[in-house]
């Protein structure tokens, strides 16, 4: 419920109006607007909390309507928070008006590989570096990461580079430790639902990149926000990385471009799109990831290695660097075309 103030509404309007939620054991949010203030109800309202609330808050001062929130998600939607979600990280921000693209290895193999990596990152112009160092391998007996010998190599290539690091953390007890080493936390697709693990990332305050689980509806992606946000993290990056195919003859998940304007459309939230994962196969990441920045991404993850054939995970979808660098001229000239500032 989201209960806006008249124009003319004084503070100790608002305040009684949050009195009144509050007595009714309901927590007030106060939405400061461009030129009103509303009062969202983040909660689930029973029936009768609904009917109690809306006797006491018809008989108010200073209010101008009550709406009634169409969606589940609260803190996520776009009718809560009006303005776009934007987020400082270092010495960059990712959200409106700031296109990022993520570029770096699937896993972090070894400092030389890592940092081979990311030299070619920065070259090509973009700013962010990914590398796993907890791989959430479908089978037991694959590569399943360097662990935090890898956080290690992560911290000291980011510090050497200056480039923004993110990493994945697969469990809520290792939320701090992973923080240590990284400035943004990433959730994987299989983790999406970890409820423990979502509310440590959002206790920790750091960004979240939270990728979508691959058969998450729309209201399951940003209800899962939602454990973020309700820690009083407001740092949350939506990221698609395609839903379970019907054909994984030719790709590895089907990449949903569609899922980008609806996110969009309800939510605040910065979008990524992460068309390696989403195809699978690295001669379609370039395509995706124009297509990605022309139906309104924020940004984009990459996965690049400096030689893939001897990758240890996801060698198939990874572009060797002159790829990743020719990929990034043309975003950016995409992106002159189009009004979109890069980086
Ligand atoms: C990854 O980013 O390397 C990864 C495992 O992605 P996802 O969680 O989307 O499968
Ligand atoms: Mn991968």
């Amino acid at each position: 419920m989201i209960i806006v103030m008249q124009l003319e509404a004084t503070q100790a309007q608002v305040d009684a109006v949050a009195g009144a939620i509050k007595e009714i054991g309901l927590d007030p949010l106060i939405l400061p607007g461009e030129d009103r203030v509303a009062i969202g109800i983040p909660a689930s309202l029973s029936p009768d909390q609904r009917e109690s609330l809306e006797s006491v808050l018809g008989g108010m001062e200073g209010i101008n309507k009550i709406t009634n929130t169409s969606r589940p998600y609260k803190l996520a939607s776009l009718e809560f928070r009006r303005q776009r979600t934007s987020i400082k990280v270092k010495d960059i921000e990712i959200g409106p008006g700031h296109f990022h693209v993520i570029g770096g290895p699937c896993s972090i193999e070894s400092e030389e590989q890592f940092m081979g990596a990311a030299q070619m990152v920065k070259e090509s112009g973009a700013r962010i570096l990914r590398g796993g160092a907890f791989k959430p391998r479908t089978s037991p007996y694959s590569f399943q990461g360097l662990a935090v010998e890898g956080l290690k190599i992560m911290k000291s290539v980011g510090d050497a580079t200056g480039l923004v690091t993110i990493t994945e953390v697969m469990s809520s007890d290792m939320v701090s430790t992973v923080a240590e080493y990284t400035d943004i936390l990433q959730i994987g697709a299989r983790s999406m639902q970890n409820f423990p693990l979502l509310i440590e990332a959002g206790k920790s305050q750091r960004p979240v990149f939270l990728k979508r689980g691959p058969s998450a509806t729309v209201d399951e992606f940003l209800l899962a926000a939602e454990y973020v946000l309700n820690q009083g993290n407001n740092n949350v990056i939506l990221c698609e990385r395609g839903v379970l195919p019907i054909d994984r003859a030719y790709t590895r998940n089907t990449l949903d471009l569609g899922v980008v304007p609806v996110l969009k459309e309800y939510s605040h939230l910065p979008v990524f799109v992460d068309p390696s994962h989403g195809t699978g196969v690295a001669k379609y990441v370039a395509p995706m990831a124009k297509a990605s920045m022309v139906v309104g991404a924020d940004g984009l993850m990459i996965e690049m290695h400096p030689n893939p054939k001897v990758a240890l995970s996801d060698g198939s979808q990874a572009l060797v660097p002159d790829q990743f660098t020719k990929l990034m001229s043309e975003l950016t000239a995409l992106a002159n075309a189009t009004g979109i500032q890069m980086g």
